[in-house]
């Protein structure tokens, strides 16, 4: 019976620190969003540029080139 305690209580502990591992990792997923179109997309799946000081993601190839292309003027 001791035991038996002992694994509920484990079992409980072992939930709660799944659960806040989970919540942890959904809070690392960082949204950004594309400086060209708007669009929100995970940080890891975006394209990254370091311009002039300033971090500037896109969604897209064609939304990179459209941005440079459109800061060129
Ligand atoms: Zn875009």
């Amino acid at each position: 019976m001791k035991y038996l305690i002992l694994f509920v209580l484990l079992f409980i502990v072992w939930a709660y620190l799944k659960k806040s591992l989970k919540d942890g990792t959904m809070k690392d997923k960082k949204l950004v969003s594309c400086s060209q179109c708007g669009t929100y997309l995970p940080q890891e799946d975006a394209k990254k540029e370091i311009n002039w000081g300033k971090t500037n993601y896109f969604c897209s190839d064609e939304c990179e080139k459209k941005y440079v292309e459109s800061g060129e003027q």
